[in-house]
């Protein structure tokens, strides 16, 4: 499992095998020193039972999703059916546009979740077996604010 370890300080990304996880790893970004404890399941890549920065218990999935590459998608679909749009095949034109918009929902929908930590956003990559429910906005409202008590008081 691949961990995206997020700075409490700066929130830099920081990426750490799970596998060969160190005790602690010091942020590229700030310098701040940050104790990683990281349970048998994240090693195993059995599946994500606590953060290893924040040691919370609460996760969400959302899809892996690159917004760059949708919107070269769209860039391209746009492009190509401006330009039989201008030659007046106006049927080609609306067919690419309909074709670019499909390739983006095959790409959106065959992306893998990632689960991601309510509280410090780190994130948790690999083959295990997905068992966070999707974001919910009340459960992020309740447990940020709870952290970032927590790690101003450190
Ligand atoms: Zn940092
Ligand atoms: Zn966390």
């Amino acid at each position: 499992m691949q961990i995206l370890a997020k700075c409490p300080k700066c929130d830099a990304g920081l990426p750490v095998a799970a596998v060969k996880a160190p005790s602690a790893i010091t942020c590229g970004g700030c310098g701040r020193d940050i104790p990683l404890s990281v349970s048998e399941a994240l090693k195993s890549d059995r599946g994500v039972d606590r953060c290893p920065v924040c040691e919370g218990s609460d996760f969400y999935i959302r899809k892996d999703f690159d917004p760059k590459i949708g919107l070269a998608v769209v860039i391209i679909g746009a492009l190509t059916s401006a330009a039989f749009y201008w030659f007046g095949r106006d049927l080609v034109a609306y067919s690419i546009l309909g074709g670019a918009a499909l390739i983006d929902l095959v790409v959106y929908g065959r992306l893998r979740d990632l689960t991601v930590c309510y509280r410090c956003h780190t994130e948790f990559r690999g083959a295990y077996a997905r068992t966070a429910a999707p974001f919910d906005l009340h459960t992020a409202d309740l447990l940020e604010p709870e952290y970032e008590r927590r790690i101003r008081r450190r």
